[in-house]
């Protein structure tokens, strides 16, 4: 007898990259056989990444947790016994309800970007917790200090279309390592060179991008501001700037030109460690070449002054009229262009009035030892539930957090899909379900189409849906009213206002594009309060903070520690996603170990060969990995790569042993690139 047919499912990339590609499975007799980019989404055609080619042995791993767990050793082991779903619920929905009956605000979600599916990630668990009354969660940890800082300039997470890039004639690409963190947009990159653009990669480390790149301005770590500054000082000096588009459209403009001719290119070149004509150059490729682009990403503001940098660099486009074109202007993220109904989904209204405390994800290694500052007042934490999220290996200052998570007097309950270092201190390990086995709704902080991602499989053993896990907690809790009973087709549904997407199209495509411009602010008309472009924003201002954006050095400025002398970033592993595909085989045998990139000047002084073992440290802590003498590193910068299972690691830590709980400038984001270190022979 011959085996039925195989089916296709329509699916899309749960993972935090703002390609969010459009996925087709493959499925024969019940089995994912095959994983491929939709070729009729214009914005895969066809391509997934390497990581994500690998989703289906990492569906199928051997290691996927597929039963509720219950602790059955000291917190932290790791060690757990098996437990019904029905047993495990009725004693979480206990626990939670006598501490909820006390102090709500003692119980604080835990979640981010694991998943970036608007019903997985934010929908029934923020109905359940807004019902809860617990504590708010700031999800600060990878993008708000930008975010934020586009907001007080442009008016949101806006910008140009993905698309255009292609027809550029100078494109920036600006803290990004495209090639492993934006592959989509390369290729539009790559049209681009094809077509006679230049492209100038602007990072501290000389990644793939850089090497593919015509140029590359290696700049230390948290000095973006001050480049864009100067930057901004040749285009006043030597006129580069569109006079009309600046009267019309912008605000603040004369208090900015004096800002701008503080920074010389010279006094930027020795903030920013790179030689001054080339930031001559730079500005005059800027100020003279139609059309340019910037492809900003978030690693630029992963410092004390990122939310300065990302405002002086989002100011560019206005001065120069490159909005005026749609293969001009800037893009960090899209996502301020999706019509998503947060309220519908989140039904912030179940708080009924209530404003519970807010716990900064960033400083939960604090928040968790009882600091006043990180718990905000309110009272110490005394139930975590984590989910789409291992903060154990991903939150800075991680000594401190994994000490927080060993806590006996914490209740603990994990949602995930393989047992991580957060699930190792969990009383409750929750089997979640993967992409292929639930229904999802998408939005992209890359292009500006919306996805539908349906389940392809089912679950493997009795995983189940975050969203599954929080209706049945409510249901045990006695939540009754009518959203706690929505399924996960239904929250799909909920996610946009009715007539806001065609959600004919994305049924049948599994896609669907938002309406938009070509050139979204040709003719202004940004969505800030006052319409204009901010070069001065009034709402930063009434913050007591700088109105205008500026240079704000790192909280660790390279150079100013003899005992901390070199400036550490931590960007992904290429074959990594943060913390996910870590424990995929394939992926992890590419990676080999974790790696420290030194420059070879560096290595020298220190009597470190390619490939021996460093002990790299400071103050809060060491960490211990494989030094590679490598080009990628700059003199006084090294790279350790990231971000590792700290139970991978050579001593059991990660590089966030050594990064701080310090605070963005705007956005109250985590430092993660703001963060010196020594390095000697382990
Ligand atoms: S490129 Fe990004 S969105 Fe596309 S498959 Fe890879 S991780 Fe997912």
């Amino acid at each position: 007898m011959s085996s039925p047919a195989p089916t296709l499912v329509r699916g899309a990339c749960p993972h935090d990259c703002p390609d969010t590609c459009a996925l087709v499975t493959t499925v024969q007799e019940g089995r994912a056989v095959k994983l491929q980019g939709n070729p009729e989404h214009r914005h895969t055609a066809g391509v997934l990444c390497t990581k994500v080619s690998r989703y289906i042995e990492r569906n199928d791993h051997p290691e996927r947790l597929v039963q509720p767990l219950r602790r059955a050793g000291p917190k932290g082991s790791g060690r757990f016994e098996p437990v019904s779903w029905d047993e495990a619920l009725h004693d979480i929905a206990a626990r939670l309800g006598a501490i909820a009956r006390r102090a709500p605000q003692a119980i604080v979600p835990y979640s981010y970007a694991g998943t970036m599916g608007l019903v997985q990630g934010e929908s029934m668990d923020r109905r359940f917790f807004h019902k809860l009354g617990a504590s708010l969660l700031d999800r600060t940890i990878c993008a708000t200090a930008g975010g934020e800082a586009l907001a007080h300039t442009l008016g949101g997470k806006v910008g140009m279309r993905v698309e255009f890039f292609a027809e550029a004639k100078l494109i920036l690409i600006w803290g990004s390592n495209s090639i492993g963190s934006n592959l989509h947009f390369w290729r539009h990159a790559q049209a681009a060179r094809r077509a006679g653009a230049r492209l100038v990669c602007i990072d501290p480390r000389r990644t793939e991008t850089a090497d593919k790149c015509d140029e590359h301005i290696a700049l230390l770590p948290g000095t973006d501001g001050a480049l864009a500054l100067a930057l901004m000082h040749e285009l006043v000096v030597n006129d580069w700037l569109d006079h009309d588009y600046i009267a019309r459209h912008t605000l603040g403009w004369e208090r900015l030109r004096e800002r701008a001719l503080q920074w010389p290119p010279e006094r930027a070149a020795a903030v920013c460690g790179v030689p001054a004509p080339q930031i001559r150059d730079l500005a005059r490729a800027y100020g003279t070449t139609k059309p340019a682009a910037i492809r900003l990403n978030y690693g630029v503001q992963r410092v004390r002054g990122g939310g300065n940098a990302v405002r002086a660099i989002a100011c560019l486009p206005a001065l120069v009229g490159a909005w005026r074109q749609r293969a001009g202007g800037v893009l960090l993220s899209s996502g301020g262009h999706f019509p998503v109904d947060r309220a519908a989904l989140q039904r912030p209204d179940l708080l009924a009035g209530r404003r519970p405390r807010t716990v900064n994800m960033v400083r939960i290694g604090d928040a968790l030892a009882g600091d006043a500052g990180a718990l905000s007042g309110g009272p110490p934490i005394e139930a975590i539930v984590v989910y789409n999220s291992n903060p154990v290996a991903v939150a800075p200052e991680s000594a401190k957090v994994a000490a927080g998570f060993a806590r006996e007097d914490l209740f603990t309950v994990v949602l995930e899909q393989f047992q991580t270092d957060t699930a190792d201190h969990a009383d409750y390990l929750l089997p979640a379900t993967t992409q292929l086995e639930h229904w999802d709704i998408h939005a992209s902080y890359g292009h500006t189409d919306v996805l539908l991602n349906r389940p392809a499989v089912a679950p493997r053993g009795q995983a189940r849906s975050n969203a599954w896990v929080f209706r049945e907690l409510a249901r045990r809790m006695g939540f009754d009213e009518p959203c706690f009973a929505d399924d996960d087709e239904a929250l799909c549904r909920q996610a946009f206002a009715p007539g806001a997407i065609d959600w004919a199209a994305l049924e049948r495509d599994g896609f669907a594009s938002v309406p938009l411009p070509e050139a979204p602010f040709a003719e202004g008309g940004f969505p800030t309060p006052s319409g204009q472009c901010e070069f001065f924003s009034e709402r930063l201002a009434a913050q007591g903070l700088d109105g205008l954006p500026d240079h704000v050095p790192n909280h660790e400025p390279a150079g100013s520690s003899s005992a901390f002398p070199l400036a550490m970033i931590s960007p992904p592993a290429r074959n990594f996603l943060n913390s996910t595909f870590v424990n995929v085989k394939s992926l992890r045998s590419i990676e080999g170990e974790p790696l420290l990139e030194i420059h070879a000047d560096d290595a020298g002084a220190r009597g470190i060969a390619d490939g021996a073992m460093v002990r790299v440290f400071n103050a809060r802590g060491e960490y211990r990995c494989r030094a590679e003498v490598s080009r990628r590193a700059r003199p006084g910068v090294v790279n350790g790569l990231g971000v590792w299972w700290r139970k991978l690691g050579a001593d059991g830590t990660n590089v966030n042993q050594l990064t701080s709980q310090h605070l963005t400038d705007i956005g109250r984001g985590p430092t993660f690139y703001d963060c010196l270190v020594q390095v000697e022979p382990a």
